[in-house]
């Protein structure tokens, strides 16, 4: 079987402003997805601008930047086979309009900016996004 795999998951500040914190961890839970390590944190602009720093030529790149510093954001490492995409699969697309029945950002994404959840696209995106946040002995080590 394949090596269980971590990917880096944000709660955006409209997720944990209308208190569904719960309610989107629970979905990962429910999906087989494990915490390995979790924390309830404010983005400066300087970190925001840093973390997204791919979009910076993009026209929303400001507009972003001042969503992500709106309020506080929960920030998780999910562990899982397959952990990246299952957790794309259960957030669903960047736009709310465009995404499958029963993701995350169908349910609760007010548009495709302010989309509740942010996670890894990719192996080498997921390795970075978690250093930005998570010093290696910050990683918990789970007994499952
Ligand atoms: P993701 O991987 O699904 O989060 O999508 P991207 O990496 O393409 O974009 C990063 C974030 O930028 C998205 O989650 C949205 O919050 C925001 N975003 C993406 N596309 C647009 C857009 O066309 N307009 C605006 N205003 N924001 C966008």
């Amino acid at each position: 079987m394949a090596e269980k795999e971590l990917t880096l998951s944000i709660i955006k500040p409209d997720g944990v402003e209308r208190n569904i914190i719960g309610r989107i961890i629970s979905r990962f839970e429910k999906a087989g997805l494990t915490i390995r390590a979790l924390r309830l944190t404010r983005l400066t602009r300087e970190e925001a601008e840093a973390f997204y720093a791919v979009h910076r030529e993009r026209p929303f790149f400001d507009s972003l930047a001042t969503y992500m510093t709106s309020g506080p954001i929960v920030v998780s490492v999910l562990e899982g086979y397959n952990a990246i995409q299952k957790n794309r699969e259960l957030m669903g697309a960047t736009n709310p309009e465009k995404a499958d029945e029963g993701t995350i950002r169908k349910d609760f994404a007010k548009n495709v900016e302010i989309n509740t959840v942010h996670g890894s696209d990719a192996p080498e995106t997921a390795a970075k996004e978690i250093a930005f946040f998570f010093p290696e002995t910050e990683l918990i080590k789970g007994n499952r």
